[in-house]
C-alpha cells in the first residue's frame, strides 16, 4: 500500500485522483503540486501514439516519456520523472483498462535513468523519444539489502550519497548501479548518525554481527524505505522510532517533525 492505494486494486476513474491529489488533468504522467508523488498513467491505447512500453519477465519497464508530436524534450513530466529520486517523490504506476476506463494501481517504481530512442508520434512520423528504466522498488530494496555497505572517511561517503541521488537525470544507468546508488545512500546516513538515532538521540538499541550500531535509514518523504533517495530526506532510526514513522497513532505528526529537523542534520 502506498499513498491509500493498494496494488492490483481496480479505482474508478482517473478524475478520483484528481480530486484528491490535483494535477494535470492530461498527459501520461501528473506531477501534483503539492504532494511528494508522481503518478504513470498507462494503457495499451498509448501504444496508438507511439508509447510502446516494453515489460520484462523481471519487473522492469521501459517507459516511454510524454509527448505526443516531435522530438520528446527533458521537460515538465519527462523531468520529474528523471529528477524524482533527487526530488525525494515516489512514483506510483497505474494502468488504464479500455474501453471501460478504470484504473488499477500496479506499484511503485524506481527511475533508474533514461536513453534516447525512436518512436512514432501521433501523426505517425518518427521521432526521437526519451525512454526511462524503470523497475519495481522492492527489487531494488531486496538488493540493496544484501549489497555490502561501501566504507570510507565521512566526506568521500558524503560525496557518493549526494552524488548517488543525482544520478536519476542521467543518461544510461543500469540496475547495478542503481543498488549501489541505494547502498551509498545507506552508508552515509548510518555514518552520518555515528551510532546515535537521530530521532531521538539515544544509542542504537544493539550492534549488528559485524559490530556496527543498529539503526535503520528511513525514508522521510517517501512511502516506503527503499532504493536511493537524497541524504536530506533519510534519517538513520532506532527500531523503535522508525516503527512510531509508520505504525504510531501519531506517525505522521512525528514524522514531520524529523523532515523539520533535517535542515541541522543535513545542512
Ligand atoms: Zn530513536
Amino acid at each position: 500500500m502506498a499513498w491509500g492505494f493498494v496494488r492490483g486494486q481496480k479505482y474508478n476513474r482517473r478524475q478520483d485522483i484528481h480530486a484528491r491529489f490535483g494535477g494535470q488533468q492530461q498527459g501520461g504522467i501528473i506531477t501534483p503540486a503539492n504532494h511528494n508523488v508522481i503518478f504513470i498513467m498507462t494503457g495499451k491505447r498509448g501504444a496508438e501514439y507511439g508509447y510502446d512500453d516494453i515489460h520484462y519477465d523481471d519487473g522492469r519497464i521501459d517507459y516511454f516519456g510524454e509527448g505526443q508530436v516531435g522530438e520528446m524534450q527533458m521537460v515538465r513530466g519527462n523531468l520529474a520523472l528523471a529528477e524524482h529520486v533527487a526530488n525525494g517523490k515516489d512514483l506510483l504506476w497505474f494502468e488504464k483498462a479500455y474501453p471501460e476506463r478504470s484504473i488499477t494501481y500496479m506499484g511503485q517504481y524506481i527511475c533508474a535513468g533514461w536513453r534516447r530512442g525512436q518512436s512514432k508520434d501521433r501523426d505517425d512520423a518518427k521521432r526521437s523519444a526519451i525512454i526511462f528504466e524503470l523497475h519495481p522498488i522492492e527489487n531494488v530494496v531486496e538488493a540493496a539489502e544484501t549489497i555490502e555497505l561501501p566504507i570510507g572517511n565521512m566526506d568521500e561517503l558524503r560525496r557518493r550519497a549526494f552524488e548517488a541521488a543525482s544520478l536519476s537525470g542521467v543518461r544510461g544507468q543500469s540496475m547495478r548501479t542503481i543498488y549501489q546508488r541505494s547502498a551509498d545512500v545507506r552508508a552515509y546516513v548510518l555514518a552520518r548518525a555515528n551510532g546515535d538515532c537521530e530521532g531521538c538521540s539515544q544509542p542504537a538499541p544493539f550492534m549488528r554481527r559485524d559490530g556496527s550500531p543498529y539503526l535503520e535509514p528511513h525514508h522521510l518523504r517517501r512511502a516506503s524505505d527503499g532504493g536511493p533517495d537524497h541524504p536530506r530526506f533519510v534519517i538513520a532510526l532506532c527500531p523503535n522510532c522508525h516503527t512510531r514513522t509508520h505504525h504510531g497513532e501519531d506517525g505522521a505528526i512525528y514524522n514531520a517533525a524529523l523532515l523539520k529537523r533535517m535542515p541541522q542534520i543535513e545542512p
